[in-house]
């Protein structure tokens, strides 16, 4: 038997041989655009700041004033000591902001997925996930310990097909989509999954970690459809950290009755509720700078000769991952932050340069960009 090191060191190399071994870079924030990473300065299209947020002057005050008024952390589960009325007030916002009778804030996008999923279908019960969704979504499946099955990428005839087999002998029935897909940008058709989850009895929820301050106005991409669980982060376009779902009230009070990851993990930090509620005031208030992602996006796509964008996000796919990974380290080398996404955070044979665009990029930025994913892809001969 392998001692814990060797198994350790065995993985590793597997890994790395496979170009799939990862680490991490540090860097930090300069401002909105920039980053610095090696002792360099570079301007990132790799940031999921779509808006500018994280480093606003209204949210920076707000999130300042929190933490000098109520201090460095929650303290405890919101059950027990942690629920600061800021948490209760940014829950009523989220709400109203996405036309939902109740919401509920956990400690991140991650943790909410796996409390949701497993407080809401058991064992004897079916989920359904199209097959590119988040991690988190499949590890709330998991941890459920409900039968789990995948339904082709936004192929709503496909799940569909599975619930016909496989729903009758099933108890509840949860089918969960990103509204806005992580790695390739493309939007779920929600209100062709909604029909087929409500003519199968089944409850859809859609994971809009990437939709919120960016499509629909900013209300994700599940707005304008009667979606029964409606679940976002406020760590992305909304600068701050956490996760939460909005849903009827029944549910969020169930939800916070039982969901493990809700009862038994600390509040979020009063500073980063304020700076969330201080974010969606912007998202609210200035429709111009949630228009100005997805258009940046757009731009690059028209001057790349890729499909349209139709989110923040744009996938430059490469297929092997070491080439993906060289033409990062170009880009790198000439000034720019893309992340290289590999197996298995994305299929093998499509590892792939992510690109995401900020409110706070200017046309230049992209203009700039796009010349130099030319050159990097000529150079590498992708
Ligand atoms: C980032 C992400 C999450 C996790 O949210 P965190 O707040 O970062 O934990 C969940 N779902 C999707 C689709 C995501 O992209």
């Amino acid at each position: 038997m392998d001692t814990l090191d060797a198994f350790a060191t065995r993985k590793l190399a597997s890994l790395e041989a496979a170009g799939l071994r990862r680490r991490l870079a540090p860097t930090s924030r300069e401002d909105a655009t920039h980053v610095l990473r090696n002792g360099r300065r570079l301007l990132s299209f790799s940031c999921n700041d779509y808006l500018g947020l994280a480093a606003d002057p209204h949210v920076l005050e707000a999130a300042r004033a929190a933490l000098e008024a109520h201090g460095a952390g929650a303290c405890a589960s919101r059950l027990i000591t942690g629920d600061h009325p800021l948490l209760g007030e940014l829950e009523r916002r989220l709400a109203a902001f996405k036309g939902a009778q109740a919401a509920c804030v956990f400690g991140s996008g991650y943790l909410a997925n796996m409390g949701i999923i497993s407080t809401l279908v058991g064992a004897n019960d079916l989920v359904l996930l199209d097959e590119l969704v988040h991690s988190s979504l499949i590890s709330g499946a998991k941890l459920s310990g409900a039968r789990t099955l995948t339904f082709r990428h936004n192929d709503a005839a496909h799940l569909g097909e599975l619930l016909r087999a496989h729903r009758g002998s099933a108890g509840r029935c949860l089918v969960a989509t990103d509204g806005v897909f992580s790695m390739d940008g493309d939007l779920a058709p929600v209100g062709d999954l909604l029909a087929v989850a409500q003519a199968h009895d089944a409850w859809l929820m859609v994971d809009d970690a990437h939709g919120v301050g960016v499509v629909n106005g900013g209300r994700g991409a599940a707005h304008g459809h009667a979606v029964p669980l409606r679940m976002g982060t406020l760590s992305k376009a909304l600068g701050s950290y956490g996760g939460y779902v909005c849903a009827s009230a029944p549910v969020i009070d169930y939800l916070k009755t039982r969901a493990r990851t809700f009862v038994y993990s600390t509040g979020l930090p009063p500073a980063s509720v304020a700076a969330a509620l201080a974010a969606l005031d912007v998202v609210e208030r200035d429709p111009e700078r949630v228009a100005q992602p997805l258009r940046k996006a757009r731009l690059f796509t028209g001057l790349m000769g890729l499909p349209e964008a139709q989110s923040c996000i744009a996938p430059v796919i490469v297929g092997d991952a070491r080439r993906a990974l060289a033409i990062s380290e170009r880009l790198e080398e000439m000034g720019y932050l893309v992340g290289a996404i590999r197996p298995p955070t994305v299929p093998p044979g499509t590892s792939r340069l992510r690109v995401t665009f900020s409110a706070a990029h200017s046309d230049g930025d992209v203009e700039g960009l796009a010349r130099a994913m030319r050159d990097a892809l000529d150079r590498e001969g992708a």
